[in-house]
């Protein structure tokens, strides 16, 4: 801790939100571990420094987004718009923090960027500085996309609409309907994304993952074959390492009073619903949820974000009196504290997209999933929460009323409830072991300073 005062680490975070909250928890611990911390953002999905941690540097670069650039549901177009934006900017930026002026306020030891933000290569090579990634999802994800030379060989890709619900053999029990892919987006560019992303650590001096060795040490093992010559650091769950600094990096108002109403319900009884904050749904998806959600007869907490529907502002579209009619049993926010929710005692069940840091948070809490994946790696998370750590059940068939109010009774009162909830109790265990000292996370934790300060 005393060797890494005054060297500083600069951070650049993929502007959106499942992205910022995993950059800047682990820019929490690096702090917390003596190193200085700068963020640099983008005036686009900007950071609000007021509600974050006092002590880092923030750098604001102005790239922005029109609305339907933004609102894109292409995020391959997204994001070479993104990587394209940012190059002089950032440039800039670098050129004022590596000045001599501000060396004076520590060393820089390194940059650490998103796997996504390729642009940041050449600049920190033209700078001679270090360059470590961050990878926000899951390490089945990159071992998958790793291997997707292998598949296409094997013929799993293209993706073909007959083969949907075949096994792959070589990464079982993972199919091929779950295999990372985004709506709208070209099979062959997706194709194109994903080698550039699984081959982008080869030219960095290590790669950063938000899991750890007893969840996914299968996929970790992959990934190091893959890259032999890079250092892996699997330290999560991140946003349990450190747990002094309170500051919230939610582009979103938090809405509070759901606490106060999750403390009027029985323990283990609410069934807390959301879909993070980039998914969109279509309008008899929202109905269908509605009512699969008011005939389980549970209480539920549900997260409807302005823009989740297609086409509606907010709940306007559902009957008149129907949260009325709940009697108190219903309560629906736009943007909630969600780790503060999955830690509630009266949260039995979180549906949700399976979005990695959502995933994360909730094995944290041993708080057993239902999984309605949207798109890109979420179907690999899905799999992996049903049907390796067999803590969590998906609705397979879509979304439809009465097959989610057979999937709340199956989890909440059953007796195949009662068993994922007890492996959820344990995988919750090992995710808070392995951040302990001599914990695999714990150790790598250790392994990451060193390795910053050997730069
Ligand atoms: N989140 C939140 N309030 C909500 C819903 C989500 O604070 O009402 C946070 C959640 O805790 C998680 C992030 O938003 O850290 C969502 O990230 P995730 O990777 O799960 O999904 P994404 O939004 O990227 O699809």
């Amino acid at each position: 801790m005393e060797q890494s005062k005054g060297r500083r680490v600069i951070i650049f975070p993929l502007p959106f939100q499942g992205h910022i909250n995993s950059m800047l928890e682990l820019a929490n611990v690096l702090h917390s571990r003596g190193f200085s911390i700068t963020i640099i953002h983008t005036r686009f999905n900007s950071l609000n420094p007021s509600t974050l941690n006092p002590h880092f540097t923030y750098h604001s670069i102005p790239v922005d987004f029109s609305e339907t650039e933004a609102a894109s549901r292409d995020p391959k177009g997204f994001l070479y718009l993104l990587n394209v934006r940012c190059v002089e900017p950032f440039r800039e930026c670098l050129v004022g923090l590596l000045s001599d002026d501000v060396k004076l306020e520590g060393p820089v030891a390194c940059l650490i960027s998103d796997t996504l933000l390729h642009f940041t290569r050449p600049i920190a090579e033209s700078f001679k500085l270090p360059r470590i990634l961050l990878d926000v999802s899951c390490a089945t994800n990159f071992a998958v996309l790793a291997a997707f030379p292998l598949l296409k060989e094997k013929g799993y890709l293209p993706i073909q609409d007959s083969r949907l619900e075949e096994v792959i053999t070589e990464l079982s029990p993972i199919k091929v309907k779950d295999l990372p892919k985004a709506p709208g987006s070209d099979p062959e560019n997706y194709y194109q994304l994903a080698i550039q992303v699984s081959n982008e650590p080869k030219s960095s001096y290590g790669l950063i993952l938000n899991t750890f060795e007893d969840l996914e040490g299968h996929a970790l093992a992959r990934i190091r074959r893959h890259l032999p010559n890079v250092p892996i650091f699997p330290i999560g769950p991140f946003h349990k390492c450190c747990r002094t600094i309170s500051s919230s990096s939610s582009l979103l108002a938090q809405d509070q009073s759901c606490i106060s109403w999750l403390n009027t319900q029985a323990p283990k009884s609410v069934v807390y619903v959301s879909f993070g904050s980039i998914i969109q749904i279509e309008k008899d998806q929202f109905f269908e949820i509605a009512w699969g959600l008011a005939n389980s007869n549970q209480p539920f907490l549900w997260v409807v974000r302005p823009g989740l529907v297609n086409g509606l502002d907010w709940l306007e579209a559902l009957p008149n009196g129907f949260l009325e009619a709940l009697n108190g049993r219903a309560y629906i926010v736009k943007w909630a504290p969600q780790k503060e929710v999955l830690a509630h005692l009266a949260v039995g069940a979180f549906w949700t997209h399976n979005g990695w840091n959502s995933t994360m948070e909730s094995i944290c809490e041993g708080v057993p999933m239902i999984c309605t994946p949207g798109y890109i790696e979420q179907m690999l998370i899905a799999r992996n929460v049903s049907d390796v750590w067999k803590v969590g059940l998906q609705l397979e068939h879509g979304i439809e009323r009465g097959e989610v109010e057979r999937t709340i009774r199956r989890l909440m009162v059953e007796k195949e409830g009662e068993e994922i909830k007890e492996r959820s109790l344990k995988l919750m265990e090992k995710a808070n072991r392995c951040l302990k000292e001599g914990g695999s996370s714990y150790q790598y934790w250790d392994g990451l300073a060193k390795h910053i300060l050997s730069l």
